[in-house]
């Protein structure tokens, strides 16, 4: 039986499952297996920091747009000006709530969500952190019931659990899976005795 570090040094291809060492590999680059061309793992062009770093600078610029006007008229020595949340405010006002919520919706709303998320996500995967994959994976081994994108359960007989080793965290992802399970009074077995 291989020892952890062992594993975590081994990169397996889900195609035709040669194995091999892992190397580092530089942002951008793929390894890739040598008998099939299958992709063994990957990096990322832009790391979760620096993607942070755009998403925060992305805020701060959209909150110094969305406070400062993005008119400004001069009419014989009046001068008027208004920002994008006053001229939804002054749309509203004219009684053209249509046009209104739908320049709210796509020039705050939907940007401000997006960037709300991305900095969401890229804080957890800094934290290694990874999304809630282990509930419905819970739920499919004591109850034998996977939950379909309608929302409606369907049952499964599934005696195995996939992992895909194309991915740098896959070994990880596997220790937690079993060390949960096991937390949680799941019997785990070895496919041969
Ligand atoms: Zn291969």
């Amino acid at each position: 039986m291989m020892s952890a570090d062992m594993k975590e040094t081994l990169a397996a291809c889900h195609d035709c499952d040669a194995l091999y060492r892992r190397v580092p590999l530089r942002p951008g680059e793929q390894a890739r297996c040598i008998r099939c061309n299958a992709v063994l793992y990957r990096t990322s062009r832009i790391g979760p920091d620096t993607m942070l770093a755009i998403v925060l600078t992305a805020l701060i610029t959209f909150v110094i747009a969305n406070v400062f006007p993005i008119v400004e008229l001069s009419v014989q020595g009046i001068t008027s000006s208004s920002t994008l949340i006053g001229s939804v405010h002054a749309l509203w006002g004219d009684k053209r709530e249509i046009v209104a919520t739908l320049v709210l919706a796509t020039t705050l709303m939907v940007p401000l969500l997006d960037m709300l998320i991305m900095a969401l996500l890229t804080s957890l995967a800094l934290m290694h952190r990874r999304p809630p994959y282990f509930a419905p994976l819970l739920r499919l081994v004591q109850t034998g019931e996977v939950e379909s994108i309608t929302g409606r359960s369907v049952p499964v007989q599934a005696d195995s659990i996939c992992v895909h080793g194309d991915s740098p965290g896959a070994v990880e992802m596997a220790r937690r899976i079993r060390a949960r399970l096991e937390q949680a009074g799941v019997a785990l077995h070895p496919f041969v005795d």
